[in-house]
C-alpha cells in the first residue's frame, strides 16, 4: 500500500492515454523488447459498432457511451451559447470518435514552431515522423509513406455536387489540388481519410492493438488517472483509480501524458504542477510552478452555412427509407457508399487575402444539410453545407481546473473571436464560399441560400452571424505549450520545465494551431516523443 493506493507493480515507461497520440507512442515504446511498457486509458474497448462504421461519427459524437462531452463555458463573443466539446473516451481516444480527416497542416506551421525556438519540430524535421506512420498508395514519395501502420486512403465514393465545387473553386482561381497532404496546400480535393477497406481506421487499430501481441506492454482500461506521484522534483509513479480501487504503478524511466489538450494541463494541475494560484485554490499542494499550464488555449471555430439544392442528390434524401436500406446493403455487401462518408467530402485551403503566404481558411464540404448542424441530425430537404474556420486563430482561451477531482470537467474558457484579425479571416472566408455557389458550375444545382441566407451581406451581418451560429470544431490544442519561453510547460524534447522523468506528448504540446484538422499532426507528435525517448535511453 502507497497512502492508501494498492502497488500495481512497476515499468520502465507508463503512458496515459491511448488516443492519437497514446497509442503511437506506447506501440513504439513497446519495441525495444527490453523495457517494460504500461497504458492506462479512462475508456474501455472499442466494441461499439458505431465506432468502426463511419457514418456512425454521428452516433458517437452525440452519445455518452465513448464519449467525455465537455462543455465550453459560455462567453459573449459567441453569445453565451454552450458550446459542445466531444472527446473519444475508449482505446483510440478521439481518433475513435472523429472525423477520420488527414490533413497534415502547412510546411510553415513547423517552421514557425522551430522559429518560436523549438529545435528540431522544422518541417523538414517532422516530415519523416509524418511518413512513418502512413500507408498511403499512390502520392509522391518525397512527401508520402508507403510502408506505415495507419492507412490513408481516398473517399470511396464521389458525387456531382461535390465534383462540381471543385470546378466551381478553379472558376474562382483555386487550383484543384492531387495531394493537399503534398508539396502544396493550397485549393480544393477531396478529403484523405483515415479509414481501411471502408472502416475507421484509429490510431488504436492501427498502432496499439497490433501491438498488445508484445509480451512487454500491458494495456489496462477503465483506470482514471487522478495523478502523478512527484517525489523530490521527479515523477516517479501514477495514481489511477479503477472501480473504487485506487492503484499506484511506478515507472523506473519516465510518464508520458498523452490524455489530450483538456486532461494533460487537467493531470498536470491535479499533480501540483501549474500556476500556484490555480492549484493552491482547489488546496493542491505545489510541487513545480509553472504558470503556462492550462493557458495558450486554441481551437478552430466553425462557421456552416447552407444551400437548398434544387435536384434531390444529397446524403438527406439517401438516408431515408429505401434508399437508406439500399446504402446499408450496399455498405454490408461492398464497404462503399454512404456508411463511408465523413463530416467533411471535399476540403478547401484558400488565402483571403493575397499577400498571405499560406491559407488562412479551410472549407468542410458536404452534399447534405442539417436541422441541427451541431449534432447532425440531417433536415428533410435536399441541401449541401460549406463549414468554414480560420485556420490559425490568435484568439486564445484557457482549461483549468475548478475541482481537486480527476472525473469532474476543468473549465474550458474559449475566447473564440475575440481578436480582430480572426474575425475578419473568417467573414472572408464566408464571402469566398457564397462565391463558390455562384459559380456556373454549382449555380444549376442551388434553389437557394438557405443559412445564412441572401439578406446577409454587411461585415457587421456577417459577423453576427458567425457568434450565433458557429462552434468549436473539436481542434484543442496548446494548453500544455513547448517552448522555451516562461509561459512553455514542456521543452522541446517534451520534457515538463522543472520536472524529471515526466513528459507530455499529444495535442496540447502544439504551440499554435497546425493548418488543418489535428489527428495527423498529433501522431506526428507521439512518433517523434517515442523517437526522442528510445534515443536518450541508448547506452
Ligand atoms: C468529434 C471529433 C471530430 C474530429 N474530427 C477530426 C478529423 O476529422 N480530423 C482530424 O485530424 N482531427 C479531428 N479531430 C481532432 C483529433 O481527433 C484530435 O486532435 C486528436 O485525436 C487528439 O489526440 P490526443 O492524443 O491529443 O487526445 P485524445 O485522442 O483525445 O486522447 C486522449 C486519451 O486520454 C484518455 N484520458 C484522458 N484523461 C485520462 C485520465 N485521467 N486517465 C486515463 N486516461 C485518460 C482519454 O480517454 C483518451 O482516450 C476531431 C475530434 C473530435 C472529438
Amino acid at each position: 500500500m502507497n497512502g492508501g493506493a494498492q502497488d500495481a507493480g512497476s515499468f520502465d515507461w507508463i503512458v496515459v492515454g491511448t488516443g492519437s497520440a497514446g497509442s503511437v507512442l506506447a506501440a513504439r515504446l513497446s519495441e525495444r523488447a527490453g523495457h517494460r511498457v504500461l497504458v492506462l486509458e479512462a475508456g474501455g474497448m472499442d466494441r461499439n459498432p458505431f465506432i468502426h462504421i463511419p457514418a456512425g461519427y454521428t452516433r458517437t459524437l452525440n452519445g455518452d457511451a465513448v464519449n467525455w462531452r465537455f462543455e465550453i463555458d459560455p462567453e459573449d463573443y459567441t453569445h453565451n451559447r454552450v458550446m459542445p466539446l466531444p472527446r473519444g473516451k475508449v482505446v483510440g481516444g478521439s481518433s475513435s470518435i472523429n472525423g477520420m480527416l488527414y490533413v497534415r497542416g502547412n510546411a510553415r506551421d513547423f517552421d514557425d514552431w522551430a522559429q518560436m525556438g523549438n529545435r528540431g519540430w522544422s518541417w523538414k524535421e517532422v516530415l519523416p515522423f509524418f511518413k512513418k506512420s502512413e500507408r498511403r498508395e499512390g502520392g509522391d514519395p518525397a512527401f508520402r509513406g508507403g510502408s506505415g501502420e495507419l492507412s490513408v486512403s481516398d473517399m470511396r465514393d464521389r458525387f456531382d455536387l461535390t465534383d462540381d465545387i471543385i470546378r466551381g473553386g478553379e472558376e474562382l482561381g483555386y487550383p484543384r489540388n492531387p495531394d493537399y497532404n503534398g508539396a502544396l496546400q493550397d485549393g480544393f480535393a477531396y478529403y484523405q481519410v483515415c479509414q481501411k477497406a471502408g472502416l475507421r481506421h484509429s490510431a488504436f487499430r492501427a498502432f496499439l492493438k497490433p501491438a498488445l501481441k508484445r509480451p512487454n506492454i500491458e494495456l489496462r482500461t477503465h483506470a482514471l488517472v487522478e495523478r502523478v506521484v512527484v517525489k523530490d522534483g521527479r515523477a516517479v509513479a501514477v495514481e489511477y483509480r479503477r472501480g473504487d480501487r485506487l492503484e499506484r504503478a511506478a515507472a523506473a524511466r519516465g510518464i508520458a501524458l498523452s490524455a489530450g489538450a483538456v486532461q494533460s494541463p487537467q493531470l498536470l494541475e491535479l499533480s501540483g504542477i501549474g500556476d500556484p494560484e490555480v492549484l493552491q485554490a482547489q488546496g493542491i499542494e505545489v510541487q513545480a510552478a509553472l504558470p503556462g499550464v492550462g493557458e495558450n488555449y486554441r481551437d478552430h471555430y466553425m462557421v456552416r452555412k447552407s444551400w437548398r439544392i434544387a435536384r434531390p442528390v444529397t446524403f438527406n434524401e439517401k438516408s431515408r427509407g429505401l434508399s437508406f436500406a439500399g446504402e446499408v446493403l450496399r455498405y454490408a455487401f461492398t464497404r462503399r457508399g454512404l456508411l463511408t462518408m465523413t463530416p467533411g467530402v471535399v476540403a478547401g485551403f484558400v488565402r483571403t487575402r493575397d499577400d498571405l503566404a499560406a491559407p488562412d481558411v479551410q472549407y468542410h464540404i458536404v452534399p447534405a444539410s442539417y436541422d441541427d448542424p451541431r449534432t447532425k441530425a440531417l433536415a428533410r430537404t435536399p441541401g449541401m453545407t460549406i463549414g468554414t474556420y480560420q485556420t490559425r486563430p490568435e484568439s486564445v482561451g484557457a482549461i483549468h481546473i475548478r475541482s481537486p477531482r480527476a472525473d469532474e470537467q476543468p473549465s474550458i474558457r474559449g475566447n473564440y473571436l475575440s481578436v480582430e484579425f480572426d474575425r475578419q479571416a473568417l467573414i472572408g472566408g464566408m464571402k469566398i464560399a457564397r462565391a463558390l455557389m455562384e459559380t456556373a458550375a454549382m449555380r444549376r444545382h442551388v434553389a437557394f441560400e438557405e443559412l445564412p441566407g441572401s439578406e446577409v451581406q454587411s461585415d457587421d451581418e456577417w459577423l453576427g452571424f458567425a457568434r450565433e451560429a458557429g462552434f468549436a470544431i473539436y481542434h484543442p490544442v496548446g494548453t500544455c505549450k513547448m517552448g522555451v519561453d516562461p509561459m512553455a510547460v514542456v521543452d522541446p524534447r517534451l520534457c515538463v520545465h522543472g520536472v524529471a522523468g515526466l513528459r507530455v506528448a499529444d495535442a496540447s504540446v502544439m504551440p499554435t494551431l497546425t493548418n488543418g484538422n489535428t489527428h495527423a499532426p498529433t501522431m506526428m507528435i507521439a512518433e517523434k516523443a517515442a523517437h526522442m525517448m528510445l534515443k536518450e535511453e541508448r547506452p
